[in-house]
């Protein structure tokens, strides 16, 4: 096949023959994504034969997918943690995989308030490798030129424990930055970064933030695409320059580095890259001390072509202020990935964020799908659905089998099937089950929310006060966003309510409750700002069923949502507030608080 012919695209082309391999893969897998996906399954159970999990089910050794559906149950996180936990606790016998667990990668959703703790092998790096190499052949067939400049890609590493068994649990981008792979990657002109990796391996927040910002204003005009991994990381980034610019500007001007970067390797390497350069320094400042941020990306950065975050899901919240400081550049969203798998790629990422849909790769993992609707729920237990078989315009949960060692997991994801390329399906990011409120990567689920909010109403005991109703929302319209959540008190003496020193306590009581990921954010990563109470005065929860039964909810079925979006119930809230009140100072957070 010629390979001007491997993806239809408005440019033609691949741009050269490392991407035409690249494409002519991809059309393979989705030609062939059943047959790929049978033989997945056979290898991972064929090399897992003999482990302790596969031979309780008693699958003897055999490998189709019959077997495999009718003797392997479905599980998560909770069914498989005592396994996991002996991994963690130093069992080096073949327990899940046959291959020996080479770290555990720590998920952004948690068990217990604590992240889960994902085992991994050493090829499933390869395997994550193989599907970044895809995304920028797939780029350069919607966007020219990308090898004639650089990309500003905010990129971090965060803190990482090892386990009582000796094994690291870090999260899995941690994994990859710290891997040869990345360390080590031969130069690509599609690939280039702004951002030094010492800089991206520096574990101080600050510093690395820091050193990236100013790389990225020295080659400002060479800088084609500006990026984070998701929205909320780039927004930290603008409101980081916002805060910093003068310090920065300073430094451009005179070739000195903030004392406060003391990281020996950031200097070393910085030494290479600083130069005095006031006229730089004077369009920095003179842009930055403006008023008005609007467009400060595409003012900063003039020939910035796209910006490279995700706004599918909970980030699509962003939306509106990317627009805002980029002047509406488009936003690609080219993967879709968890710590327990990479799943696939969005072969059209210039697309609309309302559009994008993720195809998911045959041979990362053996993926099943679980119909997603309310009516399957009564009638009998809904049947798995092979990745050949999902129906467009229906929705599914993701449930997967991979090389590591998990066999039918719930990721917790819910998709839906937009249409197919070649025979793999594609799917629109739904949403995730049972997330509530999200800012950055934390998920706190409605269970946390509530327990939150009892363990801090207990600080109104002495006040005779109790809450008598509330809800949420994810308050983005700050950088960082911060939670704030509703409340509706009953005091026997309202004279005698809880003061505002009191209600502040609360507010940090239920940071304190919630669990270590939202913790590590506004701790660690400064990526959540304070949690907020607002008190609305007494009988607002009324009326707000008022509106929701006047918009045709039946009123005996009518449950106060716990998180609320929907611009006039969160204006009819703010319009009863009687006062606010903010966290005083940070929660705990440390990262060896984890159970291991
Ligand atoms: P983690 O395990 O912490 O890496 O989080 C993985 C989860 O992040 C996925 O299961 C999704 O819920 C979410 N996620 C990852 N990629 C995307 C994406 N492109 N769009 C929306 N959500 C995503």
């Amino acid at each position: 096949m010629a390979v001007d012919s491997i993806l239809s695209s408005p440019l033609g082309p691949p741009a050269c023959e490392k991407d035409a391999k690249a494409l002519q893969f991809i059309e393979e897998m989705t030609r062939n994504a059943d047959s790929v996906q049978e033989n997945v399954l056979a290898q991972i159970l064929r090399r897992n034969a003999d482990t302790e999990y596969l031979k309780s089910f008693n699958l003897d050794g055999v490998t189709d997918r019959e077997s495999f559906k009718s003797k392997i149950p479905m599980v998560t996180y909770e069914d498989l943690q005592p396994f996991i936990q002996r991994i963690a606790d130093g069992d080096r016998s073949p327990i899940l995989s046959s291959h020996p667990v080479s770290e555990f990668l720590t998920s952004s959703g948690t068990s217990a308030g604590e992240r889960k703790l994902m085992p991994t092998i050493k090829e499933e790096l390869d395997r994550r490798q193989l599907l970044y190499s895809l995304l920028m052949p797939v780029m350069n067939l919607y966007v020219n030129g990308l090898d004639k400049g650089k990309g500003l890609y905010f990129l971090f590493i965060k803190s990482e424990t090892k386990t009582p068994g000796g094994l690291l649990a870090r999260p899995v981008l941690t994994s990859y930055y710290k891997s040869d792979h990345f360390k080590s990657r031969p130069h690509d002109p599609y690939n280039v970064y702004t951002s030094p990796n010492e800089a991206i391996l520096c574990p101080d927040s600050f510093q690395s933030m820091y050193t990236q910002m100013l790389c990225g204003l020295y080659d400002r005009h060479q800088v084609l695409r500006v990026g984070a991994i998701f929205a909320s990381g780039l927004l930290r980034a603008i409101r980081f320059l916002q805060l910093n610019w003068r310090q920065l500007a300073d430094d451009i001007r005179a070739g000195s580095l903030n004392p406060k970067v003391t990281d020996p390797d950031i200097i070393t390497c910085m030494t290479r890259i600083l130069r005095p350069d006031p006229e730089l320094a004077d369009f920095i400042a003179s842009e930055c001390s403006k008023e008005k941020w609007e467009g400060i990306i595409t003012r900063i950065w003039p020939n910035t072509k796209y910006l490279d975050v995700i706004v599918t899901g909970a980030m699509a919240q962003y939306i509106p202020t990317l627009d805002y400081y980029s002047g509406g550049l488009p936003k690609a969203c080219t993967m879709y990935a968890s710590s327990e798998c990479y799943f696939g790629l969005n072969l059209n990422p210039m697309c609309k964020p309302s559009e994008v849909s993720y195809t998911i790769m045959p041979n990362m993992a053996y993926f099943e799908f679980l119909p997603h609707d309310s009516e399957a729920g009564a009638a009998a237990p809904p049947q798995l659905v092979d990745l050949a078989d999902v129906e467009v315009g229906k929705e599914y949960e993701l449930v997967i089998t991979t090389y590591a060692g998990l066999y039918r997991y719930h990721v917790g994801d819910i998709l839906r099937v937009t249409g197919f390329h070649n025979a793999a399906p594609q799917f629109q990011f739904v949403r995730r089950k049972n997330v509530l409120l999200s800012i950055d990567s934390d998920k706190t689920d409605e269970a946390e929310l509530q327990a939150a909010v009892e363990s801090s109403s207990r600080l109104l005991k002495g006040f005779d006060t109790s809450v008598v109703e509330y809800t949420s929302y994810a308050d983005t319209s700050t950088i960082p966003g911060h939670y704030v959540v509703y409340w509706e008190l009953l005091a026997r003496e309202p004279t005698a309510g809880p003061t505002a020193e009191v209600m502040g306590r609360c507010c940090l009581e239920m940071e304190e409750s919630l669990n270590s990921v939202y913790r590590q954010c506004r701790v660690a990563d400064g990526s959540i700002g304070a949690l907020e109470i607002r008190v609305v005065r007494n009988g607002t929860f009324e009326e707000l069923m008022d509106y929701a039964i006047s918009r045709g909810a039946s009123i005996n079925q009518y449950k106060v949502p716990r998180c609320v979006s929907f611009t006039p119930i969160t204006e009819l809230l703010d319009s009863r507030v009687v006062s606010t009140h903010f966290s005083p100072s940070l929660p705990h957070w440390a990262p060896d608080r984890r159970r291991c």
